[in-house]
């Protein structure tokens, strides 16, 4: 087979119609595939203008072609590339991709080449997933709006349970009476941590949680943050160190609210699943970070610690280690789910070391900006 015959051979069998055009539009070759592909045969089209096959172009347009051949005749060296439905002659339409080069000049050739490469099935399906995108996306965002709508419905009444309970709680009342007031409270208040949770994992899954910017100081923070921890570690007869490298900057941008809500979140665990021993949250610049950015945070307990099995879910939402722990600690399993999503929208990750009877250490990075002198300083710390 000589090397003509070898290229006639790929042509004729080549899933792409291939058309060569004089710089007119008149149709010097075109390839037998386009039988197989529009039904039309090669010996009809021959020396016809392109621009004037009317059956050709769907919704009888020619202008695709047009743009090509004139692009291809003012730069010559490039491909243009561009996309256009044609009529099947049974009248069906097909999508295709059309890449247009302008070989005028090479002796063997001299015309301006078409490719066109069938791609209906490839749109048919692009358009089907993003339609099926576009129903998973809205029917997410109903069940966010409908949940965060819930949610707010449920806190109205609930404040006012709860506000209620405790103003019975100040009216003189018989034992049995306070002893009820406080289920009620308590019931109240689980009650209120399992909406506000449920409100915030259903914004960070549903994309529409947005993050405050703003400049703070992180050491005014972590004081505040810790207060009430701090009562309750000693309660238990726990210490609670605080370490703070000096070399993490004290003026920091970022979204305070949140960083106390994952700090908190972290703290009152260790604090719940310790027994004895201590809490430490230590606080250093992330040695792992390009810039100098990036805080990792770190607080360690020396509490019951987690199973290695259990170490893989802990981060997946309602994951408690078993239901003795929820009939122990209480809890909705919501809170390290929560934490862990907020981080990663801060630009950094969370990850557990544990051993069971001996402690564990959460771990968490997050990437703040750099304060610039426009920026006004938030005193206040925390914000929920
Ligand atoms: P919860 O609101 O139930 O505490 P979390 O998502 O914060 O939900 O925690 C999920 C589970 O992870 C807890 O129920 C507990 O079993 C385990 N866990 C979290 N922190 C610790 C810790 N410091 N020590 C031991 N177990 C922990």
């Amino acid at each position: 087979m000589t090397m003509t015959e070898h290229f006639r051979s790929l042509i004729q069998n080549s899933w792409d119609i291939i058309l060569v055009l004089d710089a007119d539009g008149t149709i010097r070759y075109v390839g037998p595939s386009i039988e197989r592909i529009l039904g039309y045969k090669p010996e009809d089209l021959i020396n016809q203008n392109v621009f004037k096959l009317a059956e050709f172009y769907y919704p009888h347009k020619h202008t695709v072609f047009r743009e090509i051949v004139n692009e291809a005749l003012s730069s010559s060296n490039t491909s243009i590339v561009t996309e256009c439905w044609l009529r099947h002659c049974d009248g069906s339409r097909r999508y295709f991709e059309v890449i247009g080069q302008n070989l005028l000049d090479q002796p063997s050739i001299s015309g301006i080449v078409l490719n066109l490469h069938d791609i209906t099935e490839r749109k048919r399906v692009e358009k089907e997933l993003s339609m099926a995108l576009h129903t998973a996306l809205e029917a997410s965002r109903v069940k966010s709006q409908f949940l965060t709508m819930v949610s707010h419905e449920i806190r109205t009444p609930l404040t006012a349970i709860i506000g209620i309970a405790e103003v019975l709680k100040e009216t003189p009342l018989t034992l049995e009476q306070q002893k009820y007031v406080n289920v009620l409270e308590t019931a109240g208040n689980t009650l209120l941590i399992l909406v506000n949770d449920i409100l915030d994992f259903s914004k960070v899954e549903s994309g529409t949680l947005s993050l405050d910017q703003v400049h703070f100081d992180i050491r005014e923070l972590v004081e505040k943050a810790i207060a009430a921890a701090a009562v309750r570690a000693g309660e238990k007869g726990l210490t609670l160190t605080v370490e703070i490298m000096p070399d993490v900057p004290s003026g920091i941008m970022g979204d305070p609210g949140r960083l106390t809500q994952i700090l908190l979140n972290i703290l009152e665990n260790a604090i719940k699943f310790t027994e004895r021993g201590e809490v430490v949250l230590r606080i250093k610049n992330n040695p792992d970070a390009k810039d100098d950015e990036g805080l990792l945070f770190s607080i360690s307990d020396t509490g019951i610690g987690i199973s290695e099995e259990k170490l893989n879910t802990i981060f997946d939402s309602f994951t408690q280690v078993d239901s003795s722990i929820r009939r122990k600690y209480g809890g909705t399993g919501l809170g390290l789910a929560i934490s862990s999503r907020l981080v990663n929208l801060m630009g950094g990750r969370m990850w557990v070391e544990s051993t069971q009877g001996i402690g564990s250490t959460f771990y968490f990075t997050i990437k703040f900006g750099s304060p610039s002198m426009d920026d006004p300083y938030i005193i206040q710390g925390g914000k929920r």
